[in-house]
């Protein structure tokens, strides 16, 4: 199954989105924890990309219909995938649907939040610098304060989850990815889930959005 997670920063593609592609039994693709990794490793990527993610702003189109489509083509994305944070452009969607060609988009599922949620959601989000898995010091707390439950990695806050960041983050959501809303509707494709609840209610919404028993 091929599913696409939309929302605005903070809306918890990055959490649930590992839970579903586990349900699912296909990789999860998060373009912005490959760019964060092609930034620590110092590889020409992220050479390019480090100075748009650092300012919250997006990557050219370009090179990431180029990142995506070489992930895209590695033999375990063959049977399905879940998106977080790919396509954030109408140019970008356009981009995928061509390298997909015939093996088209099952659903695409838009978490939608209010927007006074984000900023307090990423002010209070950790991440562990080993596995990627996501917490919230308020409301998923680790077990162990600043240790990662998964993998025992350490925690720690995303550069981008500052205030001013943040802000530009989401008038680059405004602007540049909500259109992707009308454009995946019009396409019979799009699911709402209410993602400003708690997280199995969303899970669950999630679920059902892709045809799956949660
Ligand atoms: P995320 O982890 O999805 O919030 O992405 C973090 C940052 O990576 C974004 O603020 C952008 O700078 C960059 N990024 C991730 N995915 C994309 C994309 N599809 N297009 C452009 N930039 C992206």
């Amino acid at each position: 199954m091929r599913v696409v997670l939309l929302g605005a920063p903070g809306s918890g593609k990055g959490t649930h989105g590992r839970r579903l592609a586990d349900a699912l039994g296909v990789p999860l693709i998060a373009t912005g924890d490959i760019l964060r990794q092609a930034i620590v490793d110092g590889t020409p990527l992220g050479k390019k990309a480090e100075a748009d993610v650092k300012a919250g702003r997006l990557v050219p189109d370009g090179t990431m219909l180029g990142l995506i489509e070489e992930r895209l083509t590695a033999p375990d994305a063959a049977k399905g995938f879940v998106l977080d944070g790919f396509p954030r452009t109408v140019a970008q969607a356009e981009g995928l649907a061509r390298i997909l060609g015939t093996a088209k988009l099952d659903r695409v599922v838009d978490l939608v939040v209010p927007f006074e949620m984000i900023e307090a959601r990423l002010k209070d989000r950790w991440l562990c610098g080993r596995c990627g898995a996501i917490y919230n010091v308020v409301s998923a707390r680790p077990k162990q304060a600043g240790v990662c439950d998964r993998c025992g990695g350490a925690l720690k806050q995303r550069a981008d989850d500052q205030a001013d960041t943040v802000r530009k983050r989401i008038e680059v959501y405004h602007r540049d990815t909500e259109p992707l809303v009308e454009y995946y509707e019009r396409a019979g494709l799009l699911r709402d889930v209410d993602a400003a609840t708690d997280a199995e209610r969303v899970y669950v919404g999630i679920a059902r959005a892709v045809g799956l028993a949660a």
